[in-house]
């Protein structure tokens, strides 16, 4: 298995390379974000599957720099809709108008309880999910492999807490008794899909100890 010093983060999100930055650094790794590389365009996420998005997304990225990528790509899937919105949850109400003053996070919630709006506590099943791939490119062997973490609860009935973004607000976790938006970034690092499948990812890193 091959090594390597530094991996690109497919992303420009500051957060999200700080995330990957303190765990695989203490695995002698430098994590850099996709600032640096400039002209790769945009990827066509063109998928089906969070683990398919996530490979092309890595896949793009380690081309265009000839370094090991990582890319991740996350969801939420409700059991009441067969699995949706999934790998289209940050788009899920682009088909609805938003109310004055209103974020995207904040239709994507509405529409969401809107769909659930006759479905019983006992049929609100739903789980985040986090795929992050890693790609070494040809020039460092090639090696390719997936994760995936997966965080189970149940969709609440109106918005609680105040932390967190996306669908964090109507996600309950059940084993917890509390809700995703009332976690502290730590104590939802320890429960979530994204912490899963980080902790997934570092297992299996190759030329750990
Ligand atoms: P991305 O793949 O990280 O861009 O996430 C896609 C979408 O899934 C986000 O825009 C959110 O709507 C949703 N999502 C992913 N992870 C979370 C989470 O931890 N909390 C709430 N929503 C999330």
């Amino acid at each position: 298995m091959t090594t390597c010093e530094q991996v690109v983060l497919a992303t420009s999100n500051a957060g999200k390379v700080r995330e990957l930055a303190g765990p695989l650094g203490a695995l002698g790794v430098r994590v850099l974000g996709l600032d640096g590389f400039p002209g790769l365009g945009d990827i066509v996420e063109d998928g089906d599957s969070f683990e398919a998005n996530a490979l092309i997304k890595a896949r793009a990225v380690a081309a265009h720099t000839g370094l090991v990528s990582i890319a991740d790509d996350s969801g939420l899937e409700v059991d009441a809709l067969h699995g949706a919105p999934g790998i289209h949850s940050a788009r899920y109400a682009d088909d609805w108008e938003f109310l004055a003053g209103e974020s995207r996070d904040a239709r994507n919630i509405r529409k969401l309880l809107h769909a659930l709006r006759d479905v019983p506590e006992t049929a609100r099943g739903c789980r985040f999910v986090c795929c992050m791939a890693v790609v070494f490119p040809p020039s460092l062997g090639g090696r390719e492999w997936t994760v995936r973490g997966i965080w189970e609860g149940r969709l609440l009935t109106t918005p609680r807490g105040e932390n967190g973004f996306g669908y964090d607000p109507v996600f309950w976790d059940p084993g917890l008794g509390r809700g995703a938006a009332e976690l502290s970034r730590e104590e939802k690092m320890a429960r979530s899909h994204r912490g899963r499948a980080l902790r997934a990812l570092l297992d299996v890193w190759p030329g750990r100890p």
